[in-house]
């Protein structure tokens, strides 16, 4: 634990669910609902410093997530993403994409193209709640 990190002192979001290895954590991020990160807890860097074991069970996680996340939210697309530039956590982002939403063809991070759909985003956002729901179903209340 390093008290200068954040992902070390929060959990890094809305936290839906967490073992010792890894959490699950809803990003705060008001353009896309639903945005979740899969986050390891120890501060390994790259995919490529886990174990085979260690990395089978997280992208056993991130496919779980991904899976509930197609049927709750029927995104255009999920894209997954591990940059990691910012904090030496290992963390992928699950991201459900619209083809209205704001970014998209582009990645999230991409310089906007249109402004927030209102009525798209107040769907998302319900949907979101059945996403945790079914996140959590899955892998586990906390
Ligand atoms: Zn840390």
């Amino acid at each position: 634990m390093n008290t200068n990190c954040p992902l070390c002192t929060t959990d890094g979001g809305e936290l839906l669910w967490k073992n010792e290895e890894m959490r699950v954590i809803f990003a705060v991020e008001p353009d896309y609902p639903g945005f979740c990160r899969v986050i390891w807890n120890e501060h390994i860097t790259e995919m490529s410093q886990l174990t085979v074991d260690q990395r089978t069970r997280l992208h056993h996680i991130i496919m779980l997530v991904e899976k509930a996340m197609i049927e709750v939210m029927r995104p255009d697309k999920v894209n997954l993403a591990a940059l990691g530039n910012m904090v030496p956590h290992l963390h992928w982002h699950v991201i459900p994409r619209y083809q209205l939403d704001v970014c998209f063809p582009g990645s999230v991070w991409s310089e906007k193209l249109r402004p927030s759909n209102q009525e798209h985003l107040k769907t998302q956002q319900a949907n979101a709640v059945l996403l945790r729901k079914k996140i959590q179903e899955i892998l586990g209340v906390l």
